[in-house]
């Protein structure tokens, strides 16, 4: 019998590329994708094909079912419609979809873009947004290169992705509207069969360790047994820190787990109360 394999389709060269390649490497799905203009690739060790297209392509893709999944941007997905469920979101390819307009325009609310020319490759996106606004503006579609439109006298204002704002700056635009926030995600077809749906699951199980893993690190560290309380109290771990005494007396080492955010807020404090010899390290994975 022919063994059923999930398809899974990701964006072949771009801003999602390598998070998403290295989302399912971490996975532990082993599969070649060093090979130029390659379209198609099959895991060695899960049940998986991995299909490399154009991001707009994705959830059409998996609408359709040719894809059972897909890994795409929000914006992506919101922008075609949505026939498709929207499974988990991945922490990476953050940004914002933004309205932004040359520096010498003088806005001040949403308004002011009534009458306007303004460009964007996400019309739907934008013309439901400015319709929950009030706002009757002109949308001009283009595919790419938003950014340079007023500046060539295409558009008053235009409506496109940021991340850190450095492309609107170079373009002299400023932004002054966040439309919609975004970040990868994992999609499926509406109605996977079962076999698809139980190779689902169980790469789920790992997505979300993938995930949980890159939000937290193992910390290491020697602590004077006078502060051991202290400092247990700032290391909640899993369910509570390790405590191993060390060979040398008065001194205890202590493993535990923490998050990403807080970390360089705890190192600090650590290190104020007296310990010593902080290790941190990073964790490929993480269930509990
Ligand atoms: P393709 O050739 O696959 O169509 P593309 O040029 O349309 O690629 P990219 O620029 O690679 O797309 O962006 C892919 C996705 O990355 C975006 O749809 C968005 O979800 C995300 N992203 C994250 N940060 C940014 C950013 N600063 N600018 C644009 N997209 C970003
Ligand atoms: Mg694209």
């Amino acid at each position: 019998m022919r063994e059923i394999k999930l398809k899974i389709a990701v964006q072949k060269s771009g801003r999602l590329s390598e998070d998403s390649i290295e989302l399912l490497k971490k996975c532990g799905v082993k599969f070649n994708n060093g090979l130029q203009g390659k379209l198609r690739a099959t895991a060695e060790n899960f049940p998986l094909e991995i299909f490399f297209l154009r991001d707009d392509d994705i959830p059409e893709y998996v609408a359709d079912g040719v894809s059972d999944i897909g890994i795409v941007g929000e914006n992506v997905v919101f922008e075609s419609g949505g026939a498709v469920e929207t499974i988990e979101k991945l922490d990476f390819g953050k940004c914002r979809l933004s309205l932004a307009v040359p520096k010498n325009f003088p806005y001040q609310a949403l308004a002011d873009f009534g009458g306007k020319r303004v460009a964007t490759s996400y019309p739907n996106i934008l013309s439901k947004f400015f319709r929950a606004n009030g706002v009757n503006a002109d949308i001009h579609t283009i595919s790419g290169s938003v950014e340079i439109a007023p500046g060539i006298g295409l558009a008053d204002a235009i409506c496109d992705l940021v991340s850190s704002g450095s492309t609107l700056f170079t373009n002299g635009l400023r932004e002054v509207e966040t439309v919609m926030q975004s970040e990868a995600v994992l999609i499926a077809h509406k109605k996977l069969d079962l076999e698809a749906e139980k190779i689902l699951e169980k790469l789920l199980f790992r997505i979300k360790a993938v995930k949980q893993a890159k939000r937290n690190k193992y910390i290491l560290l020697n602590a004077p047994d006078e502060k051991l309380q202290e400092i247990i109290a700032l290391l909640p771990g899993i369910k509570s820190p390790t405590v191993m005494p060390l060979a040398a007396g008065g001194w205890s080492s202590v493993h535990s787990v923490i998050n990403e955010n807080d970390f360089w807020e705890i190192v600090e404090t650590l290190k104020n109360k007296g310990a010593q010899g902080i290790l941190v390290l990073s964790i490929d994975q993480m269930i509990d």
